[in-house]
């Protein structure tokens, strides 16, 4: 099967080849000729399937069909929404180089942002607008906005929309539309809300599930340390040290441990930037490029930012901490292992995890055997070794502490010498 067959159109294909998409993954072979065909599509596939292009190659074609003369401005004829601002502008970058060779315009709007640039763009006019919604209302009660042409809507992630709160704004939005159009919606799990959501937003949708589970556990080599909380950072810094890893992804639970782990890392001689919902718009487009650049070597990271962020070829994704809600592991995992490549998720799991970790493993279907990294066993794990008076606990042990101190001893000095520079 090739994008052609599916009938994409020679405009669009032509954009495809620099990009290296030989063929279409099985999300966009099943919904492509679906869209084409000007169906409502509700689809469920996780993150790294290739699912913007899915909806993103069709939604193009369909808008370049009618483009309106030269001179008339553009209206609003597609709508991509997505719940947050990285996934915004990863959208767009797509969007934007899928239609090189052909005569749509698109806009991105998104929080975070100043509004005036936006708006002075929404005023010249474009067919296609990528936006996260509180933006989008914010434009709109601005009347910088006009939605009465829109022919397609598309919902990204719509799980996550619905996550952060978003359903009255989307059930407001959804009414304001043209009643005759066509809406899709991706979205990773099939929740009570996302069904409301189709319910009130789409018409005789066909209903797609892209399983591909068993691929993932096959691209993402998946391993659990188990370790105490207290000795997550040494293990984390000496785990990427030891193996001269330059590309890690770390998600933390929260923007606090997000700083300390940042810290730590840094403190430990390795260049670190950390990214979570408190930074500026900057600061995280700077922390993202560097990490993509590899100018640092670990991007320490809350959920928020682990939705929008394409790295290919990402070899290492480290969960800290457990994700809050199960699913995430999924979308972390999902940074690593893209379109066919394969990579390591690592889950560093203390005591108080075990429960999340076993909800996580009924998500994923299977389970994944929890093991000691070596020097970092737990105090559990030595303390019953040391009863059973086993002669490998007491060098485990006593090795585990003389890493201790080596780590500890490096991290000093590193900070000494940074006061020392500071001072200078
Ligand atoms: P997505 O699930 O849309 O975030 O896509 C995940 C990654 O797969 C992105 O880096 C895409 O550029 C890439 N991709 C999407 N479709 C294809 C394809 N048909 N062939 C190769 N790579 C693809």
């Amino acid at each position: 099967m090739t994008f052609e067959t599916l009938g994409v159109i020679p405009q669009i294909l032509s954009a495809l080849i620099p990009l290296d998409y030989t063929k279409p993954t099985p999300v966009q072979a099943k919904v492509i000729p679906l869209v084409l065909e000007g169906k409502d599509v509700i689809a469920t596939a996780q993150t790294g399937t290739g699912k913007t292009a899915a909806y993103a190659l069709p939604l193009l074609q369909t808008l370049a069909r009618k483009i309106p003369k030269e001179m008339t401005k553009r209206s609003i004829r597609g709508l991509v929404l997505v719940p947050t601002r990285e996934l915004a502008s990863q959208v767009y970058n797509a969007i934007t180089s899928y239609s090189k060779d052909l005569h749509v315009n698109s806009i991105a709007i998104y929080g975070g942002v100043k509004l005036t640039p936006q708006t002075n763009k929404l005023q010249k006019g474009a067919d296609l607008l990528i936006a996260t919604p509180g933006r989008l209302i914010e434009h709109l009660q601005m009347g910088n906005l006009d939605l009465s042409k829109l022919e397609m809507l598309v919902f990204d992630e719509a799980d996550r929309i619905l996550d952060m709160g978003f359903w009255n704004e989307i059930e407001l939005l959804v009414a304001q539309m043209p009643k005759k159009r066509q809406t899709l919606l991706f979205s990773v799990g099939m929740s009570k809300s996302v069904k409301r959501l189709g319910e009130i937003s789409l018409k005789k949708p066909v209903t797609i599930a892209i399983n591909n589970q068993g691929d993932f556990a096959k691209k993402v080599e998946q391993s659990i340390y188990l370790v105490d909380k207290e000795r997550k950072c040494e293990l984390l810094s000496y785990m990427i040290g030891s193996n001269n890893w330059h590309q890690v992804l770390v998600f933390t639970r929260t923007k606090q441990s997000a700083d300390e782990v940042g810290k730590y890392m840094e403190e430990s001689g390795l260049k670190t930037l950390v990214l979570h919902g408190d930074k500026a718009h900057s600061q995280r487009t700077k922390a993202i490029s560097a990490f993509k650049e590899g100018t640092i070597r670990v991007l320490v990271a809350t959920d928020i930012a682990s939705r929008g962020l394409d790295i290919e070829d990402l070899p290492h994704v480290i969960n800290y901490e457990l994700p809050g809600d199960a699913e995430d592991y999924l979308h972390r995992a999902g940074r690593t292992g893209r379109a066919g490549k394969e990579g390591k998720a690592i889950s560093l799991v203390c005591k108080e995890e075990k429960p999340k970790f076993k909800e996580i493993e009924k998500i994923l279907k299977y389970t994944i055997k929890g093991e000691f990294y070596k020097g970092f066993e737990t105090k559990e794990w030595a303390e019953k070794e040391a009863k059973k008076g086993t002669i490998r606990a007491k060098i485990d042990h006593e090795k585990a502490n003389k890493r201790s101190i080596g780590i500890k001893k490096k991290r000093e000095a590193i900070k000494e010498s940074k006061a020392k520079k500071g001072k200078k």
